[in-house]
């Protein structure tokens, strides 16, 4: 019978593994009494080492599952004592007080404002000198409040061991024997939920304050009628507090010497129960026999909940089964791919063309800078259309104005920001990737995404941009034009102008309808120009007589348009500027001497910028694709491997495919089917083991 509890013991570990319902329990020992009645002592004589939490304040604060496993002596050699914390990963501890302060920190923990916490500490003690147990100590019944101990915790306390006195449960009732039973909250909590004391055993500790007589009548049990009995202990230790285990045997001496002295009454011929072995033996014997008859109920239960999930996996995974490490791979794999897939977004003639896009917008504003504002960019036009005048007769002033073009252009930092508006485009690829599924589901590897990609990146930036820069130094000392190129480069400005012309006139068209029409518009922008006008006047007159006193101004006109229709005229007047001018440009680009040839790019400053533009985004786009992209599409899938792959341990992995509810469903489903199934065949074995004729060699 012993394999069977012992074996019953780590099912019934196994079950509260599955969960913690009811339904799955087997039964345990579980300890209650009241502060001081001596529950601690009671458990470390059993035990054979103090390793409680000890204090004046209340230390129990966590329930603890301790359970006992026998370890037999194996060729006469006695296996070393030991004790762990499976949940925490300490390790063996063979230094009962590091045991002890263990559980004292663990209780500690828990915040005093909450004073007692339903979160089981898991504590397993492995002995030769320790039966097959599981025992759960609880926090003890408070009797009454103390000042620093909050209102509710009378009550918390009682909560709390109400939940674990409940079937299949055995109550050990532990009262002293100095305390009228009648006081006895664990006996008054027991009689509740198991009335005929079928499932409670009493332990009255502290006989050897009472008279022998007296103790003999509590043990047996008139008042209190328990079916399973009552056990009478000393369990205090006479001995002085000095050497760690002394205080235990001393116990064990003074128990002796105590009910050695009283054998009149507690002889073998009295029917009572008493000390620490007969009470080691008879807890034995009860969770024997309380687990054997549990055995058949939870056999059922454990098939029907196997069947159930069976059943569950079945139609809902198609009894797919997967592991974290095939989720975590899968998954990396899925990135790699769809990283892939957004590749084709850098082929160099996509890179180049948004390359020439940034710097087409660089060409307008040189544009703008230079001619359009310029009072004599008219004269251009006039220039053209002599058709006696040669290239190299024009003025100084138009050839000047183009070199001074061209190195604006080619010194605007082109190496850094065509490798910064590149290195953006890879970084919102990446951001929108670790933005959508599955990195919903995972935040932090989501964000090493991110960081690792932005550092892989920020490593290239500064050596590409210095690349490119270099390499398009000869740009800015001589530019060669093709008359091929040329003729490409007339066609872009053309369209480029075109297009431009036709954002002027939206904007235009717009200004017009929010203001309310073209005649109102042209009211608007006839007032603003003698606005500007009168503004011109006060200046020059200022400027002529700077000491007159300025008039307050009394220019009720102001007033007659708001002032954000002011802005909207002036907004019309640049729109009207520049259209003009765009058309009169549009119309040189499209004249015989520009269709010429490159010799007539001091009169088409526009065209010949663009080819510029062109070889700049040329040479650009080569040195970015070799520098950066190519860089980073090498690298990448590696940093994924390395940083996000292989950077996980077991634990770490597990926690990542956990993070994804539909995966965390399907693992847990699978893992319970597991679980069950094991202790179905576990069950299965137990049922051979009791037909076995051949008892089972006791062990303690
Ligand atoms: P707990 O609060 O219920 O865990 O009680 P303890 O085990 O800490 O015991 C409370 C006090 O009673 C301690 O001072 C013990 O030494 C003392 N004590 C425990 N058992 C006995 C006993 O059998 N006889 C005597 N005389 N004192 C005991």
């Amino acid at each position: 019978l012993m394999h069977l509890t012992r074996k019953l013991i780590e099912i019934r570990t196994m079950l509260l593994s599955i969960d913690q319902s009811d339904a799955l329990k087997l039964p345990s020992i579980v300890v209650v009494g009241s502060q001081s009645s001596g529950k601690s002592s009671v458990l470390e004589a059993i035990v054979g080492h103090e390793f409680l939490p000890k204090g004046n304040n209340m230390v129990t604060r966590r329930p603890i599952e301790l359970t006992l496993i026998h370890t037999p002596a194996e060729n006469g050699k006695t296996p070393v004592e030991y004790g762990e914390f499976p949940g925490l990963g300490l390790g063996k501890m063979t230094n009962f007080a590091d045991i002890q302060r263990t559980l004292t920190d663990l209780n500690l923990a828990v915040p005093s404002a909450d004073a007692v916490s339903n979160d089981p500490i898991d504590l397993r003690i492995h002995s030769p000198n320790v039966p097959d147990l599981t025992l759960i100590d609880l926090p003890g019944y408070v009797q009454i409040s103390s000042l620093d101990q909050p209102e509710t915790l009378k009550e918390k306390i009682a909560t709390l061991c109400d939940r674990y006195i409940r079937e299949p449960n055995i109550i050990l009732a532990v009262c002293a024997a100095d305390v009228d039973l009648a006081n006895s909250p664990a006996l008054r909590a027991s009689r509740k939920v198991d009335p005929l004391g079928l499932r409670t055993i009493g332990v009255i500790t502290k006989m050897d304050l009472v008279p022998a007589e007296q103790g003999a009548s509590i043990l047996a049990g008139n008042r209190y009628p328990l079916h399973l009995g009552y056990v009478g202990v000393v369990a205090k230790s006479s001995g002085k507090k000095g050497k760690k285990d002394s205080t235990v045997v001393s116990t064990q001496r003074s128990e002796n010497d105590y009910f050695g002295s009283h054998k009149d009454v507690f002889g073998s011929s009295s029917s009572l129960m008493v000390g620490t072995d007969t009470l080691r033996r008879r807890l034995m014997e009860v969770l024997e026999s309380s687990m054997a008859s549990s055995l058949h109920g939870i056999t059922n239960a454990v098939q029907l909940e196997l069947e159930e999930a069976t059943y569950q996996f079945k139609v809902q995974y198609n009894d797919r089964r997967i592991t974290a490490e095939s989720y975590v791979a899968e998954s990396m794999d899925a990135l790699k791919l769809r990283f892939k897939e957004f590749t084709h977004q850098f082929r160099r003639p996509v890179i180049r063309a948004k390359l020439k896009g940034m710097l087409d917008d660089k060409v307008m504003d040189v544009l703008e800078q230079l001619y359009w504002l310029d009072k004599r960019a008219p004269e251009l036009g006039t220039l053209g259309a002599d058709p006696k005048l040669k290239p190299k007769d024009v003025e100084p002033y138009w050839r000047h104005k183009l070199e001074a073009a061209s190195s604006l252009l080619t010194k605007s930092g082109v190496g850094r920001d065509s490798t910064l508006l590149v290195a953006d485009g890879l970084r919102s690829l990446i951001d929108s990737i670790a933005a959508g599924e599955p990195f919903t589901f995972h935040p932090r590897a989501s964000e090493r995404l991110i960081q690792f990609s932005h550092m892989i990146l920020r490593d290239r930036i500064g050596v590409t941009s210095d690349q490119v820069e270099n390499c398009i130094k000869p740009y800015k000392y001589e530019i060669e034009v093709e008359p091929r190129e040329w003729e490409l480069g007339r066609e872009r400005a053309i369209e480029l102008f075109e297009k431009e012309v036709a954002m002027c006139e939206t904007k235009l068209k717009e200004i017009r309808k929010k203001v309310g029409g073209g005649r109102r518009l042209g009211g608007l922008i006839g007032y603003v120009k003698t606005l500007e006008e009168k503004e011109k006047e006060k200046k020059t007159k200022q400027f002529e007589n700077p000491d007159a006193n300025e008039e307050p101004e009394q220019n009720p006109e102001s007033y007659r348009y708001p002032p954000a229709q002011i802005m909207d005229a002036r907004h019309a007047m640049l729109y009207g500027d520049r259209l003009s001018i765009l058309k009169l440009r549009l119309l040189a680009l499209k004249s015989k001497r520009c269709r010429a040839g490159p010799e007539s790019d001091v009169l088409c400053p526009e065209a010949f910028l663009n080819v510029v533009a062109d070889k700049l985004a040329y040479t650009s786009a080569m040195f970015i694709n070799i520098e950066l992209l190519d860089q980073f599409f090498y690298q990448f899938p590696r940093e994924i491997d390395s940083r996000l792959l292989y950077d996980l341990d077991r634990r770490e992995i597990v926690e990542f495919a956990r993070e994804n509810p539909v995966v965390r469903r399907h693992l847990d489903l699978q893992e319970r089917k597991d679980k069950l199934e094991e202790v179905m065949k576990q069950l299965n074995s137990l049922s051979t083991l009791r037909a076995d004729p051949q008892p089972a060699p006791r062990r303690h």
